[in-house]
């Protein structure tokens, strides 16, 4: 392959667990990275960006004497805030990595979109909160709408050549998470730290929460409904511990293609790079005869936050956004240790009845509806 044919990179959410392995990859496949953004202007970050020296910088929500420190040792390659943000997403010509957390990642995924270029989308909770308005930019725009997450590129890579009218059901995977043989019962109490360890990924604190209360695979199955088109009757969940096959299609022949490899996290990213190219990636040759795979059905009674997507993405409209902002400040308070992890399922629920379904057209309408959920999940959470 013709590395110089990859694009420039931007890089949002570049000190986190999908950005610091974006910049990994980068900088195997001698790409240039000419944007890098964080939330934080921490001292992490600085070695970042004096790491890419010809990089465009910024601190989204600067805090005490970062924005001073970082204006001391960067000159005007930084800049601040959220406006900043969404205009490196639109650089012209670049691929743009969103590894920005929550719905915070929207306007940046947008402008990118709508900018013509590539979207290697990590941060699902934009295509959850705000899918009919990233699909109207890609429209406008021409830009290139490529996942990150594992699952999705699966799909991808299982779809690509096929013809979609030909396809049954696309069939996710889910490790299970940390509590895979647990009851409803026993899960009321579990602490922060065992949410946290989650058995076949390393990952940051939102989403590693998510997946131990299916909250993610939920995501995951509204992100599929969004990025292939398939009705939610046509998109399946299977349990899968050992996190070695990514993902399943099922054809209307009886056919089945399935994506598996070690769960690393750099191989779908390269590909959403390098897409439609292959190019050699960091892993050694898998051993199939190394690895036992099983495969069940989830606990849909211990997990009600799995239905309860299926639900908000058949509803459509608002609902999957309410679900997505509801479900970040549970999360945050169950981290911060002012709810259990039994009451996360019904934070978001109680969200869901209470916020009135509309149409989302703009980011506008999206981040109103996330703002009016944040505010009845906070209400709730305070009583749970
Ligand atoms: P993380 O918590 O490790 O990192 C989040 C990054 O986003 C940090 O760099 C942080 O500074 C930045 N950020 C947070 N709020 C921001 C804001 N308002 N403006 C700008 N930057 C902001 O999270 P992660 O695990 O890397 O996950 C990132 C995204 O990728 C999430 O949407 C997650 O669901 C998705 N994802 C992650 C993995 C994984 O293996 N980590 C796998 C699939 C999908
Ligand atoms: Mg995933």
């Amino acid at each position: 392959m013709d590395r110089s044919a990859l694009k420039p990179l931007v890089v949002l959410g570049a000190t986190g667990s999908i950005g610091t392995q974006t910049l990994e990859v980068a900088s195997r496949l001698d790409v240039a990275v000419v944007g890098l953004a964080a939330r934080r202007g921490s001292p992490a970050f600085l070695d970042l960006a004096d790491q890419h020296p010809d990089a465009a910088v910024v601190v989204a929500a600067p805090a005490g004497d970062e924005r001073a420190r970082f204006e001391s040792k960067l000159g005007n390659r930084v800049r601040f805030g959220p406006d900043s943000l969404v205009e490196l997403a639109a650089s012209p010509g670049a691929t743009v990595v969103n590894g920005v957390v929550g719905a915070a990642g929207l306007e940046a995924s947008v402008a990118a979109l709508q900018a013509g270029n590539r979207l290697a989308l990590a941060n699902k909770e934009s295509l959850v909160a705000g899918g009919p308005v990233l699909e109207a930019a890609r429209t406008a725009g021409g830009g290139e709408l490529l996942p990150v997450d594992s699952e999705h590129s699966a799909l991808l890579q299982c779809l690509t050549g096929e013809d979609i009218e030909a396809v049954g059901r696309l069939i996710l995977t889910a490790s299970g998470g940390p509590f895979r043989e647990r009851s409803a019962a026993s899960l009321a109490d579990v602490t922060v730290a065992e949410a946290l360890a989650h058995p076949t990924w390393d990952m940051g604190p939102r989403i590693s929460i998510d997946s131990a209360t299916l909250m993610n695979k939920a995501f995951e199955v509204i992100e599929a409904h969004f990025l292939f088109g398939l009705p939610y009757d046509q998109i399946d969940v299977v349990v899968h511990p050992q996190s070695i096959v990514h993902s399943l299609v099922e054809f209307v022949d009886g056919s089945l293609k399935a994506h598996l490899g070690e769960p690393d996290m750099r191989v779908p990213i390269q590909f959403a790079l390098t897409f439609p190219d292959r190019h050699p990636g960091p892993l050694q040759p898998f051993s199939l005869a190394d690895h036992t795979l099983t495969f069940q059905e989830p606990d849909r009674q211990a997990f009600p936050l799995l239905d309860l997507g299926y639900e908000a993405g058949r509803r459509g409209g608002s609902a999957p956004a309410v679900l997505n902002a509801a479900d970040e400040i549970a999360v945050q308070a169950f981290l911060d240790g002012r709810i259990g992890f039994g009451a996360i399922p019904r934070v978001v629920e109680g969200a869901l009845e209470a916020v009135a379904l509309r149409e989302l057209h703009t980011v506008a309408d999206v981040m109103e509806v996330d703002a009016e959920a944040r505010s009845v999940a906070s209400e709730l959470a305070g009583t749970c």
